[in-house]
């Protein structure tokens, strides 16, 4: 492809202008467009980043599609992090473009395995659970009737919510697969997907897939010239490239989960909804090995007693702690004797009972039919031993590298499970090794990539660059709306400081100016927490409120995600209330969003076991973890959040920050540089509404 071709596309005049109504040229998707068609053919490494409106997803793929046409033997995988981005490009944007472009190539979806439903362990599940089966009003009936029309068998697009129960007992699941020999092998939805993936030369994946695929290749030492998860591919590019560290650090973390290995023993010896018998029963029968089954019942006991030991150990910590996670150094090795006696054991039970369990397996004469069975028992026993392992691991003192070592509690309404978790400080050379140095182009973008520091920080978090000698190329394509008209930007200087978040003036003033700032703007409102607890407490005290007003207050926690963001953008002047995850991908343009309120900059918790860790590594080597990590990544955070307001060129609307940090603080000051210029009066709080009110509706 040549530059000639990118202006021929995206040009005032081009094949878009003239083929796509509506469309508009945009300078930043043609200069976008011109740098990823060169990081291909320099074989570069390319950092980019996208403001809103840009079209990148058009600016990537029509490279890709010109690559795919002239180079036959090459393969491109766009790696997004989320589903709703993954599934836009697949099933929206590159059927568009091509049709715009008037050529094409043949395509693929890749996902996790377990995103698929198993014929064969369907079968099998409606075998034991004969009579539920045909009760209709049965899941797994419905589920049966789902499989006879599925056309992807993704449970993404079965029509109702499954259960976690049946799902688990169902997915496609790559242990228990015995591949080309399952009866069911040419109608299998996973294979049919890797065989259309295998045609295809373009791939729309994720993150998670792309690190699984990564960390086989490398474990293997399969290049990528060969099929592993993913087919061969050499052109990479990786979309919402701003959270490759935060996705590689869950993927890459080892855990100890007190609940999966309970999990994992029910299998083994307990029967239930969907199956009469257990594994031991249903294979006892044809053991050669006396007394095997109550001696493997023996050790699961003991095992159970010994998991539970290292639970009331972990849950005496945790309560001590106030159910925070716990980072834990080597030099406290000292004061860990309890725990490190309660690991060996829960280590040294679950040895003896794979070793049992091996024992069985290798005396038994089970029929052709069972050997599913046996090799659910086989994974089973394997299961707990690696997670066992994690437990030894990190119970090796001497051995300890650069890892976080932590503890972790999950709760829910009924009960709490414990983790014992590794991970690694920093994840930047797994992804130079594993994939940045063995591929020929890797294009990173985001809409958030840049912190007006050439990409010096989001770089250095993932290893870039690794060598002087790859090209590495960068680019800043600013949005094309107006945000100077557009948005306005408020800070009220006289905002109380959030030191003591959880005291009762703070809260007052958080709540009541919440309350006012969104009447004045009739509702439309998203409003950004950075703790679930301050949410639920402000959302208390204004519940009735809303309710006198006439604006329907939903939030975070009432409801899933996928609902509370449909039910937002569809009742126009409702208002959200959100944490975390609603920083980013929250995408409603038009009038449903008027105004994001920030109300507290998003600092990650210092807590974060993590997060403190790879600070003090900072610290350490004679940076500061604050303004090198921290703020940073605040800074990321908040350029994500801000970015919620205007989603196409029509939109207006304001940002209201209630953390007065963000002018009285020099880093707030540079936190505030970092996003697109704006309308930002100075405001107290006192003038807030009128301005509010003025800007939307003057
Ligand atoms: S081939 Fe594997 S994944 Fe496919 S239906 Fe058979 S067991 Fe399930």
């Amino acid at each position: 492809m040549t530059k000639h071709d990118i202006y021929e596309i995206f040009d005032k005049g081009g094949l878009l202008e003239k083929n796509f109504p509506g469309y508009e040229y945009r300078e930043g998707q043609l200069l976008m467009a011109e740098m990823v068609r060169e990081s291909y053919e320099t074989n570069a490494i390319s950092a980019i980043e996208a403001g809103t409106g840009i079209g990148k997803s058009f600016a990537y793929l029509a490279v890709a599609l010109y690559n795919a046409m002239s180079s036959p033997d090459e393969r491109t995988v766009i790696a997004t992090s989320t589903i709703n981005l993954q599934k836009q490009l697949y099933e929206k944007d590159i059927p568009m473009l091509f049709r715009y472009l008037g050529f094409s190539c043949k395509t693929a979806l890749a996902v996790g395995r377990s995103n698929y439903v198993c014929i064969l362990r369907f079968v099998q599940t409606r075998a034991e659970a004969s009579l539920l089966s045909q009760d209709p009003m049965s899941e797994l009936y419905q589920v049966g009737q789902w499989i006879k029309k599925a056309e992807t068998g993704l449970f993404a697009d079965y029509p109702s919510r499954l259960s976690f129960e049946l799902r688990s007992e169902i997915c496609c699941d790559g242990d228990l697969c015995p591949n080309h020999s399952c009866e069911y092998f040419k109608e299998c939805f996973f294979f049919k997907a890797k065989a259309k993936a295998k045609e295809a030369k373009i791939i729309v994946s994720n993150h998670h897939l792309l690190f699984t695929d990564a960390q086989s290749r490398y474990i293997s030492d399969v290049d990528y010239t060969e099929e592993m998860i993913l087919p061969p591919f050499n052109r990479l590019i990786i979309d919402e490239a701003h959270n490759i560290e935060s996705n590689a650090t869950e993927y890459f973390t080892d855990e100890y989960d007190s609940r999966e290995m309970l999990r994992q023993i029910h299998r083994i010896q307990r029967t239930g909804k969907y199956s009469s018998k257990s594994l031991l029963e249903q294979l006892g029968e044809y053991s050669t090995e006396v007394d095997i089954i109550d001696r493997i019942q023996d050790d699961i006991h003991l095992f159970m007693q010994e998991v539970g030991t290292l639970d009331q150990y972990l849950l005496a910590v945790f309560q001590k702690n106030d159910f925070q996670p716990v980072l834990i150094k080597v030099e406290q090795q000292g004061r860990l004797a309890d725990f490190v006696k309660a690991a060996a054991s829960v280590a040294e039970a679950s040895g003896r009972l794979a070793a049992k369990i091996n024992v069985f397996l290798e005396h038994n004469k089970a029929p052709e039919e069972l050997d599913s069975k046996l090799a659910e028992l086989k994974v089973r026993g394997t299961r707990i031993s690696m997670m066992s392992e994690v437990l030894t691991r990190f119970c090796n003192f001497e051995l300890w590298q650069d890892e976080v070592h932590w503890f972790n509690a999950e709760s829910n309404n009924r009960d709490r499970n414990v983790q014992v978790r590794i991970t690694p400080l920093s994840i930047a050379p797994l992804l130079v090794d594993a994939l940045f140095t063995k591929l020929d182009t890797v294009v990173c973008t985001s809409a958030t990539l840049d912190l007006s520091d050439q990409f010096a920080f989001w770089a250095s978090r993932v290893g870039l660059p690794y060598d002087e000698r790859r090209p590495f190329l960068k680019g800043i394509f600013l949005s094309p709306f107006d945000y100077q008209s557009h948005l306005m930007l408020l800070t009220p200087s006289d905002a109380p400081l959030p030191a003591k978040e959880m005291e009762n003036p703070y809260i007052q003033y958080l709540a009541q100016t919440i309350f006012k700032a969104v009447h004045s703007a009739g509702g439309g409102s998203l409003v950004l927490f950075t703790s679930y607890v301050m949410l639920k407490q402000i959302k208390l005290m204004l519940a009735s409120q809303f309710e006198q007003a006439g604006i329907t207050l939903l939030a975070q926690g009432d409801l899933d995600r996928y609902t509370l963001l449909n039910r937002f953008i569809a009742e126009q002047d409702s208002t959200l209330f959100a944490t975390s995850s609603f920083w980013e991908g929250v995408d409603a343009p038009g009038d449903t969003l008027r105004m994001v309120i920030i109300v507290k900059l998003p600092f990650t918790v210092p807590s974060d076991p993590v997060f403190k860790a790879r600070c003090e590594a900072i610290d350490k080597s004679g940076g500061s973890g604050f303004y090198q990590l921290a703020l940073q990544s605040a800074t990321m955070k908040l350029k994500q959040g801000f970015g919620r307001l205007l989603r196409s060129t029509a939109d207006r609307g304001v940002v209201l920050i209630l953390d007065s940090r963000v002018v009285t603080k020099n880093y707030g000051v540079y936190m505030l540089r970092s996003l697109p210029e704006s309308f930002h009066p100075e405001t107290m709080t006192e003038g807030l509404c009128d301005k509010i009110e003025n800007f939307l509706y003057g």
